[in-house]
């Protein structure tokens, strides 16, 4: 592996300073995928800055409004076990538990899974249907952007040079959401997901006012179709409609053909399953 230096900013105006030093200058936060690139060779960087080290980069908590806002270098382990992620966001826990093996979740962080882009990831698309957004930090300030407008294909984010993900915010959900998080592998149920997806109903009371589903890992964007005001005969055609509109990109996990199957059978069983859970 070729040399480095190794910066450690303590806090994120200093990190902002560093990354604006040039695209040589990469943030690294759990390594867990940029330093397989580096180690192949396909990233030379000149400096890589180390985020672990940002003071409090890694809480996570609710606000009065009830808006969940997690800091950027909570790890996926850290956003899995956290009390309010389980209380208030169940399914992110679910779909982050999911993600890879524990070695892997201890270091990974959640910033750095939005930030490397990678379309067969677990936490985007369930992020995506919660109607996620992240914060962006620069040395020319701060920005907030959906995290639907801020994944633009796969390896490929709205970031621009020298900013950072600090935090990713879910904004607080009108009355209460029921559902879950269905990954698929072709292989061990530690690997990166085939496809992944989210279904979600949300309800006022007893009473069904939107579903959601989101379909994640087969396509280089997650694809979110709502619905409100649905009933048990829309679900079926919502997993349908998902199944023709996504465009699958065919590797070794599958074909287009394959994949576009999954989509149909998975989100039929996943929006059943947020159904019955809505109806109890
Ligand atoms: C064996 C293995 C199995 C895996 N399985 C899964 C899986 O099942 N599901 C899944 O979702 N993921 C899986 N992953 C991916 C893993 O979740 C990612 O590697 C991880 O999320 C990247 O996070 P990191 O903190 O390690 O990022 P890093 O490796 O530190 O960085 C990744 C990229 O993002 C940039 N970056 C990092 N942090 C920031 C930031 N805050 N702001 C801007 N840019 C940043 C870096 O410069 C780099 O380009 C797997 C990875 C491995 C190695």
């Amino acid at each position: 592996m070729r040399d480095f230096d190794l910066l450690e900013p303590k806090t994120i105006p200093e990190a902002c300073g560093m990354l604006a030093a040039g695209e040589d200058v990469r943030p690294v936060s759990g390594g867990t995928a940029l330093l397989i690139l580096v180690k192949q060779g396909l990233l030379r960087p000149r400096s890589l800055v180390n985020l672990k080290k940002l003071e409090g980069a890694n809480a996570i908590r609710r606000d009065a409004g009830g808006a969940v806002r997690i800091e950027a270098m909570a790890t996926i382990h850290e956003v899995e076990t956290s009390q309010v992620v389980r209380e208030h966001l169940p399914v992110l826990a679910e779909a982050c538990h999911q993600v890879a093996n524990i070695r892997i979740r201890h270091l990974a962080t959640i910033g750095g899974n939005l930030a490397h882009g990678d379309h067969q990831s677990d936490p985007p698309g369930v992020l995506v249907a919660l109607g996620a957004e992240v914060e962006l930090s620069g040395a020319g300030g701060t920005r907030a952007l959906k995290l639907a407008d801020f994944l633009l294909g796969t390896y490929e984010t709205a970031l621009e040079p020298g900013e950072m993900v600090t935090a990713v915010t879910v904004p607080p959900v009108e009355g209460r959401l029921v559902g879950g998080y269905l990954k698929f592998t072709t292989g061990s149920s530690e690997e990166r997901p085939c496809a992944g997806i989210t279904a979600l109903v949300r309800l006022d009371g007893d009473r069904p006012v939107e579903a959601r589903l989101a379909v994640g890992a087969v396509a280089s964007r997650p694809l979110l179709l709502c619905e409100a005001d649905p009933a048990e005969a829309a679900l079926e055609a919502m997993a349908d409609r998902a199944a023709e509109e996504i465009d699958p990109i065919p590797d070794l996990r599958g074909s287009a053909e394959y994949k576009r199957h999954l989509v149909r059978v998975l989100g039929r069983r996943a929006m059943a399953a947020a159904w019955a859970e809505a109806g109890s």
